[in-house]
């Protein structure tokens, strides 16, 4: 536990360093960082670890070993080849515990680009939100994991015990990012992951699959149509079907703790479809890309096997597709969900630093999007804390953090760093 002398110095240094630190968020939303395309940010971050004196690494993800894991995501052409890049402190005497802190850089597409109030990628400020891709989802949480180092530094402090600041890719497409990291050996005593979350800590989280529907139609010109079969009418088919499929997995809320009380937890989306070649033969072929959730528990190849079976059994009662059956390929996430249950002490130290920076107590609650924490908290068997600042529109148009709100979980940060790892007078 801090004494009042420690958190007022902790405090003051990230309040005096906050411009820096918003200059800095500014600097890693400028790159246009999609899937594919983290190279550049990346070594952005790996400069900026090196100069603060970061012991630095690059590390390049091993295809056959996340391929091995059982929590792997499946690869594909669009699968990023840029590095993991890590940082690590070492104290002179370890008396506390030690500490992974973990942020990705990938950010998601932008959409049209005119539907945006300013430029995704050319941050701007307007009131207390900060906006532009990937400023929120989490580019400002990445920022302030590496200020609230920074804090502790200009507080004449430093950690006793060893800090891995972690720069991840593929947190949006797969998960493999943090799963290369568990895969080389990294681990700590925890892990924070300052995703926007809106102040509160994760308690538990859905896993997430991806996957590829193609079909295959009979072309014909249009004026015998009758005599064809279109793919894309038959992608509908599929959708209607799966929805069937989305709808029966949502019932099992009912068994759950912590998705009992949310209407619809487990969400399928089709997210992009593309098909057929003009407008005037009966199209050959469609490519569907779905994501669906899972609840926690259940096994990624379980849920994988559920979808291939439903889909396999819907094209028998089809009449086009029961001989031309749909062809599924998972193309991306293969993740379990998972619960960080009440009660670790990584979390009595967090609540600690949260209502010291914040004055309100920790407040906890279930998220229903993929979150890295899984690998942490699944694999390593550590525990795992994804808690970060208030975001409006993180992957739609305008996304954007609150800036106060970023102070305060940046001193939350910092405070919770010094509490868990401990602290000597540099
Ligand atoms: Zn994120």
């Amino acid at each position: 536990m801090l004494d009042p002398e420690t958190k007022d110095a902790i405090t003051r240094a990230v309040t005096d360093g906050f411009d820096t630190q918003i200059a800095f968020t500014k600097d890693l939303m400028r790159f246009a960082s999609i899937r594919g395309h983290e190279h550049g940010v990346q070594e952005f971050v790996f400069d900026a670890l090196l100069q603060r004196g970061y012991a630095t690494e690059r590390l390049e993800m091993e295809r056959a070993a996340i391929e091995n894991h059982v929590g792997g995501g499946k690869f594909s052409v669009d699968h990023s080849d840029a590095p993991i890049v890590i940082g690590t402190f070492d104290p002179l005497e370890t008396l506390g515990k030690s500490l992974i802190l973990q942020s990705h850089t990938d950010v998601v597409p932008t959409g049209p680009a005119e539907m945006w109030r300013f430029d995704p990628f050319d941050p701007q400020i307007d009131g207390d939100w900060l906006y532009g891709r990937g400023g929120a989802d989490m580019k400002a949480g990445h920022a302030a994991m590496i200020f609230a180092m920074d804090a502790l530094k200009d507080a004449g402090l430093r950690p006793t015990a060893r800090v891995e600041i972690q720069s991840v890719v593929e947190e949006e497409s797969t998960g493999n990012g943090a799963l290369m990291t568990f895969l080389d050996g990294h681990t700590a005593d925890a892990v924070l992951i300052p995703e926007p979350e809106d102040e509160m800590l994760v308690r538990a989280n859905v896993g997430t699959l991806w996957f590829e529907v193609e079909l295959r139609g009979t072309p014909v010109h249009v004026r015998e149509m009758g005599e064809g079969a279109n793919a894309i009418d038959a992608a509908y088919r599929v959708i209607a079907s799966l929805r069937e499929l989305e709808a029966r997995w949502n019932e099992d809320r009912h068994k759950r703790l912590y998705f009992r009380d949310l209407a619809h937890p487990i969400n399928l989306n089709v997210g992009k479809i593309e098909g057929g070649d003009w407008g005037s033969s009966v199209p050959a072929w469609c490519r569907i890309q779905c994501r669906i959730a899972i609840f926690p528990g259940i096994r990624a190849q379980d849920a994988a096997s559920e979808i291939e079976n439903h889909i396999a059994e819907f094209a028998k009662t089809d009449g086009y597709l029961a001989d031309t059956p749909p062809k599924i390929t998972f193309n991306g996430f293969f993740a379990e969900g998972y619960v960080q249950e009440p009660g670790s002490e990584a979390e009595a130290a967090l609540e600690r630093a949260h209502h010291a920076a914040t004055g309100v107590p920790l407040e906890s609650f279930t998220t229903l999007g993929y979150l890295d924490c899984r690998v942490y908290r699944l694999y390593n068997d550590i525990p795992s804390l994804c808690y970060g600042p208030i975001s409006e529109n993180i992957h739609g148009y305008d996304e954007r953090v609150s800036v106060s709100s970023l102070r305060r979980i940046t001193i939350a940060m910092a405070l919770f760093i010094a509490d868990w790892c401990g602290t000597t007078r540099i």
